[in-house]
């Protein structure tokens, strides 16, 4: 049997682990999926010796950038956005294990500093960590078909982890950005400075911030909805509610509006083809 997890802190209610439980079932996979919530990311090697048949984990929040330095490997995507969801667990392929068949594999990427100790270490030797960001993955398999030749110019709401994944996807679609925040740094721009003239540019709106999340449902961005037209794409990168006070106010103007439970979903399918095919 191959197992699965998740680690972040706190840990409740878990759309991966029900994600997977379903899939594993549904295709006859023997594999199972469990929840590790581990208060502090040191706790990390501690969890990984107690548990040596990993063969995949996805990461969440408050760890997604903390992880990192307990990794051998980036891919390349994870790198550039400095963010990691999906770390995958490769032992070399060795006389009577079954854990990993797929450790042959050539690995790439850039080789970041284990920060185990190297008491930790010998526990697990020769295992390789890598790590990848099927966040991404997600979003833009979800934004690509909204998509119209107007959408040249894009607003993004945040500054956090999920906001530099939006970012580098809007670079890589040749979108040019503007980054939104309560306390803006140089070359970002407050609420405050989005007004009329702004939005009638800047026609793709994402929202990367927790702002309507449930259960505080009654709360939205601050921008000025009444300019939205139906030229505007809204994209909300919460899925619970499914749509949220920023979505409603968008399409009561016209606009196209997106959440994020196909990101979910893609991002989740992405590790899984991750952890299979690598
Ligand atoms: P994060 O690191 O906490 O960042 C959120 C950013 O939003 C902050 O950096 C902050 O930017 C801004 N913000 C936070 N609280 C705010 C408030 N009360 N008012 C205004 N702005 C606020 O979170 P994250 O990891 O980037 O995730 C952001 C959201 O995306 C979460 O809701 C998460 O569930 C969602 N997400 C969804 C998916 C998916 O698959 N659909 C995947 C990843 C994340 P400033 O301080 O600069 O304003």
């Amino acid at each position: 049997m191959k197992h699965y997890g998740l680690i972040g802190y706190p840990l409740g209610h878990s759309f991966s682990q029900k994600f997977f439980t379903e899939k594993f079932a549904q295709e006859n996979i023997d594999a199972d999926y469990q929840l590790f919530p581990i208060e502090q990311i040191d706790l990390f090697p501690t969890l990984l010796a107690e548990n040596p048949n990993l063969c995949g984990l996805n990461v969440t929040i408050p760890y997604k950038e903390k992880i990192i330095p307990f990794l051998d490997e980036l891919d390349e995507t994870a790198r550039e956005i400095g963010a990691v969801n999906v770390i995958k667990l490769v032992l070399p392929v060795i006389a009577g294990s079954t854990r990993n068949p797929i450790g042959q594999e050539e690995q790439r990427g850039l080789r970041v500093k284990p920060a185990m100790t190297e008491t930790q270490k010998p526990a697990m030797t020769e295992l390789t960590l890598k790590g990848y960001n099927s966040d991404v993955i997600g979003f833009e398999n979800s934004l690509k078909p909204l998509l119209q030749p107007h959408h040249k110019k894009a607003l993004i709401l945040g500054t956090g982890g999920a906001a530099k994944g939006v970012a580098y996807i809007l670079r890589k679609l040749s979108i040019h950005y503007i980054i939104v925040s309560r306390t803006p740094k140089s070359g970002q721009i407050s609420y405050a400075d989005i007004n009329a003239d702004l939005l009638r540019d800047y026609t793709l709106i994402i929202n990367t911030t927790p702002i309507g999340t449930f259960p505080k449902t009654d709360v939205c961005p601050d921008i000025p909805y009444k300019e939205l037209t139906n030229k505007h794409l809204l994209y909300d990168l919460i899925y619970n509610p499914e749509k949220t006070l920023f979505l409603q106010r968008g399409e009561a103007q016209g606009a196209t509006i997106k959440n994020g439970l196909e990101m979910l979903h893609g991002q989740a399918l992405a590790a899984w083809d991750i952890w299979e095919r690598g």
